[in-house]
């Protein structure tokens, strides 16, 4: 039976690329997205792949969506949480709503879609969990406390939830993307996007494909690659 997957903030971006290249692998892919309909909708039609409309910020929408997911297409073998959002300010200048919107959608989402499915993954001895945190959660960075915290508590998670699945034939991985070229990054302004490239030793941003290859590989693995973090940054910061 052709395996499951879900990916979140799969519609765009770094997500997008990953959809597809679980889709190319053969899976059956699920590509959730938070609003932005028509990029979706273009989605779904330049690759076939079905998109699922819902905040991984709220649990009860994320319970409800993975139930309509296993019911319209099967059991969730493969779970990449991915979706992110950045609101960046210097800390003396955040607010709460800067905070707990990042923590939110960055890192509850990770409890939000992963509970729902880790018992079904359980019973049925077999699972791939990916979580997608950022070379700014290994090392922090100015003017983002609010999204450095989440990523870091991405990497925790994963190397938690990693010890309790093993037995079951779960494993949970972790990929720190560097700067990828997306709209996220575009977003950034344009000083401070000279200044990041100027500082990555492979001297350019890295591709979203590039990202999606070794979340592929991850999924792909047969099990004993659990709980690490795979940093994929250009060699601009070497995680020990
Ligand atoms: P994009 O902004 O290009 O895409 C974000 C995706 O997440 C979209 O599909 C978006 O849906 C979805 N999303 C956002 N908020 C929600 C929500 N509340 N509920 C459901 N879906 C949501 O992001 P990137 O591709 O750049 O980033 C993907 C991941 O990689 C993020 O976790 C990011 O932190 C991480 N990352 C990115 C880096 C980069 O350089 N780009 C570097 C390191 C890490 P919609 O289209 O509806 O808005």
């Amino acid at each position: 039976m052709t395996k499951v997957a879900v990916v979140t903030g799969g519609s765009r971006g770094i997500g997008a690329a990953i959809s597809i290249a679980l889709r190319d692998a053969g899976y059956q892919v699920a590509a959730n997205y938070g609003g932005n309909d028509e990029a979706a909708a273009a989605f779904t039609q330049a690759t076939g792949i079905a998109t699922y409309k819902f905040d991984v910020g709220d649990y009860e929408a994320c319970a409800a969506a993975m139930a309509q997911i296993e019911a319209d297409l099967g059991p969730i073998s493969v779970l990449v949480n991915n979706a992110g959002i950045t609101k960046d300010g210097f800390f003396h200048k955040m607010s709460p709503e800067q905070w707990r919107s990042v923590i939110n959608v960055d890192l509850d989402s990770l409890f939000n879609c992963t509970r729902p499915v880790i018992n079904g993954m359980r019973e049925r001895g077999y699972g791939r969990i990916i979580n997608i945190s950022s070379i700014n959660g290994q090392k922090g960075q100015v003017g983002q406390v609010n999204y450095s915290s989440a990523k870091a508590g991405v990497i925790g998670f994963t190397k938690a939830l990693a010890q309790e699945g093993a037995a079951k034939g779960i494993t949970v991985n972790c990929v720190a993307p560097g700067y990828i070229a997306t709209e996220m990054v575009s977003a950034m302004n344009p000083e401070a996007l000279a200044k990041v490239k100027a500082g990555i030793p492979c001297g350019r941003l890295g591709e979203s494909e590039e990202i999606a290859r070794a979340v592929v590989f991850l999924v792909e693995d047969p099990g004993f690659i659990n709980g690490s973090t795979l940093t994929i940054n250009g060699a601009q910061y070497i995680a020990g």
